[in-house]
């Protein structure tokens, strides 16, 4: 058996029906195939994201919780930020993925379930599609004229290419999503240090209805440590926590991977483009990838089309949508990388003390360094607020950082 369409999508997850909503709007036949039985099911993912993002991305107001206060805990420090209006926000992760599902096939995009791609088929040298075992265990060969691998941890198609290996650094993520009638629903919590999140973070995350997060992810092969072994000593012993999660329970229970490599040197060859966690597209800062597997999907869905409008699939006009990202994302990522590799091996002590940094910087400057928007105004913001850096490591490492901005420019319309 065997179906022909203009662009495949490997995965329905928000970098793939981002792709397809894309790629759909420009006139282009365009299937998206996802191996579960539904859109948005499991869960893998804890739903941290920031409210312009959702503004930008016309996502319903319905299908995100705004947060106005945002805290961070370290062994001997807390420091409480507070947002008036919300900035941040924790999205409600099956509703967003099948509000963007609906957007696709609303664009015209073809969307099938329990769908697993296994194959991949390449005539010299050229990716021209997949096979996949159809809901019925019927094995299906798909012919596309540009394939999008965005299968996210697996990088199904792209590691069967030669585009990159299998993610050998990443975030083991363990989540409770509980029930928790006495949590403050404007409250969200970043817990650091070795107790609870060895090598990582933990995070309280409330999503209302009495509804939250509450999760650790562990950076692995940095650590060993099996981050679901931590989750009830955190409900139970983080002095912050401990009220709040009184009478509560866990409703759903998530596992899940993050890459946490960078990106891609490439992201396109002849007839493919690698989108979402599959390219490396997420932020390796805090581990944010919703919005970006979002953006990423957007940019790789319209050059797709673009390439079979033009009648031109090779890997050189392809290569637009690595220019495109890259001009967009490329540096703050770069930057988002240097810092986790150093924050990765933080001690209790350097925790405390970075906690003491945040406590001198606004609420606004603790927010854009969150989300990873550096710039040079952000980092001069950070020295003139700590001149006590000057004469540590710290201030090397901020010059590192300002050297990296100033010999890289972003396209400013983009930011
Ligand atoms: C524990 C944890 C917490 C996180 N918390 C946050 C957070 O708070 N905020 C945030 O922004 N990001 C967070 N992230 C990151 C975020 O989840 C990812 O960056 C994002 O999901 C990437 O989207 P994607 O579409 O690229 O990949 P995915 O969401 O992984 O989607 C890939 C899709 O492809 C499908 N697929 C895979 N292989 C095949 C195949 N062979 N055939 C067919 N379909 C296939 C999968 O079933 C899946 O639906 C977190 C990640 C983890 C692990």
């Amino acid at each position: 058996m065997s179906e022909d369409c203009d662009v495949l999508i490997v995965g329905g997850g928000p970098a793939g029906l981002a792709a397809g909503e894309a790629a759909a709007r420009q006139g282009v036949l365009t299937l998206i195939l996802e191996r579960q039985h539904e859109i948005g099911y499991p869960i893998h993912t804890s739903g941290g994201s920031w409210v312009s993002d959702m503004q930008a991305l016309k996502i319903p107001l319905a299908l995100y919780h705004p947060i106005n206060k945002v805290v961070f805990v370290s062994p001997q420090r807390e420091v409480p930020l507070h947002y008036q209006p919300a900035v941040a926000c924790v999205v409600d992760v099956r509703g967003l993925y099948q509000h963007l599902a609906s957007r696709a096939i609303a664009a015209g995009a073809l969307l099938r379930v329990r769908h697993t791609v296994e194959q991949t088929l390449l005539e010299e040298g050229r990716v021209c599609g997949v096979t996949a075992k159809n809901q019925v265990g019927e094995r299906v060969s798909f012919r596309a004229t540009v394939t999008i691998d965005a299968s996210g941890f697996s990088r199904h198609v792209g590691v069967r290419t030669d585009m990159g290996k299998a993610f050998h650094r990443y975030g083991f993520g363990a989540e409770y999503d509980m029930y928790a009638p006495n949590y403050p629903q404007d409250e969200l919590y970043l817990i650091m240090g070795s107790r609870f999140a060895p090598r990582g973070y933990a995070w309280a995350f409330p999503r209302g209805n009495g509804r939250v997060r509450l999760g650790v992810g562990v950076l692995h092969p940095d650590s060993d440590e099996d981050a679901r072994a931590y989750l009830d000593s955190i409900v139970r012993d983080v002095p912050q926590l401990t009220d709040k999660f009184k009478d509560a329970s866990p409703i759903e229970f998530h596992t899940g991977l993050f890459p946490s490599e960078g990106p891609l040197e490439h992201f396109s060859r002849d007839g493919l483009l690698l989108a979402g966690d599959a390219g490396g597209h997420g932020s390796t800062l805090v581990g944010e990838g919703i919005r970006f597997a979002i953006y990423s999907g957007q940019m790789a869905g319209n050059v797709a089309a673009e390439a079979i409008k033009a009648r031109n699939t090779s890997a050189a006009f392809l290569e637009r949508f690595d220019k495109k990202w890259r001009a967009r994302f490329g540096r703050d990522m770069d930057i988002s990388y240097m810092i986790n590799k150093r924050i990765a091996n933080y001690s209790d002590e350097q925790w405390d003390a970075a906690l003491d940094l945040m406590k001198r910087l606004t609420p606004s400057q603790m927010a854009q360094a969150l989300r990873g928007d550096f710039s040079a105004g952000l980092i001069m913001g950070i020295l003139a607020r700590n001149p006590g850096l000057i004469a540590t490591g710290g201030k090397k490492f901020l010059d590192v950082m300002l050297e990296r901005i100033n010999t890289t420019t972003m396209q400013p319309a983009e930011r």
